[in-house]
């Protein structure tokens, strides 16, 4: 097997049949002995089963459906893909065909071209966003790649529209982590990786599924699982604290018996109980963050739960597991 393209699908049911064309006809035409990898991430609608009409009517030769028992998240669904594909090289894409087919063959025959990378990484040239949002993500970018370990390589709004080899998706399968964030984890892997520009299409049909609150959350909790450097803000704002209390102290001492003129201190007080509250309490805030991942990864659940998993060769159904 040359490829194997994992799509994680969450209420797809417009896009699929669109997608299953495109792919075919993308995948057939430049020749490649490929595999599809379908995850269905607990949808709601009849993805499920158009994925399953889709194995069973051998349109590509080999295809993996996977259904989750409930929504675990695109990250759980790109793992299980994973885990699933057995091609020598794995795509990943979207089911909305925002990212082509057409594009990832071109990917896959850049890194055919290349025998010394290991990694094809679709990039956005341009951001599409707006403004607010275009903003918002270049701050993200800034903010992570100085804060979080072992990404300095990593590549600028590149996506997880990816095409690599086994071994990076080895690696990949290697780190059991519950908070997944792809961008983050591809990074830290390493690999050479080849950037590739693209230009993502408007989505085929239905919307996007992330809202803006959904995205806050996955930056910062990218940030928390690829960084330390908030934990250790603590030190740094507590020591500044400290530091100036002590000048402050020597100050009043002044003012009180130097000058004869003791302070009012009232507003000074104040001030200095709410922002040292609420230093402290931020501070709080963040070690729970950590301590909550702790928590979760301590307690060793499956990142996802799947009910069902349906190989097609051919167009003849086998189900496993
Ligand atoms: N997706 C998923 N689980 C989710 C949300 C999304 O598997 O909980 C899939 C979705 O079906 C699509 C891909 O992830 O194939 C990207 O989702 P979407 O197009 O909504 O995101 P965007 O393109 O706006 O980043
Ligand atoms: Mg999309």
């Amino acid at each position: 097997m040359n490829l194997s393209v994992v799509v994680p699908c969450y209420e797809e049911h417009e896009c699929l049949p669109l997608l299953f064309d495109r792919a075919t006809a993308a995948f057939d035409a430049a020749g490649l002995d490929y595999e599809l990898v379908l995850v269905n991430d607990g949808s709601s609608d009849d993805t499920w089963q158009l994925l399953e009409r889709f194995a069973r009517s051998g349109r590509a030769n080999h295809v993996v459906c996977v259904d989750f028992s409930r929504n675990f998240g695109k990250e759980a669904a790109l793992l299980a893909g994973l885990s699933h594909a057995t091609g020598d090289a794995v795509g990943i894409m979207d089911a909305d065909l925002q990212q082509e087919p057409e594009t990832l063959v071109a990917m896959y025959r850049k890194l055919m071209a290349h025998p010394e990378a290991d990694c094809v990484a679709a990039y956005q040239e341009r951001r599409h966003e707006g403004a607010l949002h275009a903003a918002l993500k270049e701050a993200f970018y800034h903010i992570f790649k100085a804060m979080a370990d072992g990404t300095s390589k990593m590549v600028p709004d590149a996506s997880d529209f990816r095409v690599f080899r086994r071994d990076v998706a080895e690696a990949l399968l290697a780190m059991p982590e519950y908070h997944r964030f792809s961008k983050g984890l591809f990074a830290w892997v390493g690999f050479e990786t080849i950037p590739f520009a693209y230009e993502p299409s408007p989505r085929a049909a239905g919307s996007s599924k992330w809202s803006l609150r959904q995205l806050m959350r996955y930056a910062t909790d990218g940030i928390f699982a690829f960084s330390t450097v908030p934990l250790k803000l603590a030190t740094w704002v507590g020591s500044t604290a400290a530091i100036a209390s002590v000048v402050y102290f020597f100050m009043v001492l002044y003012d009180a018996f130097g000058l004869q003129n003791t302070p009012e201190g009232y507003p000074t007080i104040v001030c200095l109980i709410l922002l040292l509250g609420g230093l402290t309490l931020l501070t709080l805030g963040i070690i729970g963050e950590y301590v909550a991942r702790i928590y979760v990864e301590g307690k060793g659940r499956p990142v996802y739960i799947a009910r069902r998993v349906v190989v097609s060769e051919g167009g003849r159904l086998r189900e496993t597991g």
